[in-house]
């Protein structure tokens, strides 16, 4: 059955004409679902109610179901648990920043890339997200928070350029002028490292921030953190993200999550800036999640400090990520772990 969201609006006029409508129908059906944000075909009055009842039989609406919200008292993070229309799961973030509200979505439900300090791979994948399931964690937020989101940052569960065509179907309608025309450069995609498909976006030439997630600064210690390491060197790595700065002229964010006692020393730090030095890039430390199954844990304060500092002397812009909605936080994939692991496995279509 054909996914009406997921239609951007070339493919929805082809759609509509194909039904014998006018193509400006088109036009209307996505501004109510892209724009309005509409839940049902009832709501969309300036549509023919029998357009609107053809509609629902052969093209009913994809919707996700809020399984679970928390809301952090501390600064009004909330964390969403969707279920997807055949029962997976997925995780989503609403942040409230001073420059606006920002959502973190996953692509996937779940992640075959098997990082060792990840609760989002510990199920494996389940399966890719269509391009409307991606649109709709956004479209529920602003739904239930009442308010515009202006950023969208794609670092939940699930490796983006794994899900690589939906992926660029889903930026291209999040930003598309006709829709909810997310500006790109508020738009960040954040990928474990694979290459051809960075080279495939760059040609793309968005406008949107791509985001590394590096972790450490040698192939030995890279592999020993992420298996995808083993299929691609550091060197071929900065060589694609050397061709994408140079392709969009976007500077990328480098991310690097700091372990205690395994990639936080002063070392560590000189050949992360080495690297860094030779892309245009800016380092977005992040203090590790401690994650249940797993032994890692967090470096300490002074170290965090240390570690920044030395990298900001060799000329590198560097943040510290900022903890949003500490007080709800598990680490990222927890949520949708824990209920996995309280007897919803099985259930999931896995
Ligand atoms: N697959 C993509 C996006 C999802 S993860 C990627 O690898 O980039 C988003 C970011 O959170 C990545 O940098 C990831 O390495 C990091 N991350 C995952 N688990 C973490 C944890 N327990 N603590 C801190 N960062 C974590």
């Amino acid at each position: 059955m054909t996914d009406i969201k997921s239609l951007d609006n070339t493919k929805l006029q082809e759609l509509m004409i194909s039904l014998g409508e006018k193509p400006f129908r088109a036009k209307q059906l996505y501004n109510w679902l892209h724009v309005r944000l509409a839940e049902s075909y009832g709501q969309m009055s300036n549509l023919p109610l029998a357009l609107r009842e053809r509609l629902e039989k052969e093209f009913p609406l994809l919707t996700l179901s809020q399984v679970n919200r928390q809301v952090s008292a501390l600064d009004g993070t909330r964390k969403y648990l969707f279920a997807l229309p055949d029962g997976n799961l997925v995780e989503s973030v609403w942040m409230q920043y001073r420059h606006g509200n920002s959502v973190c979505i996953s692509s996937q439900a779940g992640c075959r890339m098997g990082c060792a300090f990840c609760a989002s791979t510990l199920d494996g994948l389940a399966r890719n997200l269509v391009p409307s399931e991606m649109l709709e964690q956004i479209y529920a937020i602003q739904r239930d928070t009442k308010q515009r989101v202006s950023n969208v940052v794609v670092m939940g569960t699930g490796e983006p350029l794994d899900n690589y065509e939906n992926l660029l179907v889903f930026l291209r309608m999040l930003t598309d002028e006709n829709g909810l025309h997310i500006s790109q450069r508020n738009v960040t995609v954040s990928t474990c490292g694979l290459v051809p498909q960075i080279y495939a976006l760059a040609k793309e030439k968005l406008q949107i921030t791509l985001a590394l997630s590096l972790h450490a600064a040698t192939d030995e210690k890279r592999s020993s953190l992420m298996p995808v390491a083993k299929r691609y060197s550091i060197r071929e790595l900065m060589e694609a993200c050397r061709f994408y700065w140079k392709e969009t002229g976007r500077r990328l964010t480098f991310e690097y999550s700091l372990i205690g006692g395994i990639n936080d020393s002063d070392e560590d730090a000189q050949l992360l800036s080495i690297l860094a030095r030779n892309v245009g890039c800016h380092v977005n430390l992040i203090p590790i999640n401690p994650v249940r199954e797993r032994s890692f844990v967090r470096s300490k304060a002074e170290r965090i400090a240390a570690f920044k500092n030395k990298l900001e002397k060799t000329g590198i812009n560097v943040t510290i990520r900022r903890e949003m909605g500490r007080d709800i936080d598990g680490a990222c994939g927890q949520l949708r772990h824990g209920h996995l692991d309280s007897g919803q496995r099985g259930e999931r279509g896995r």
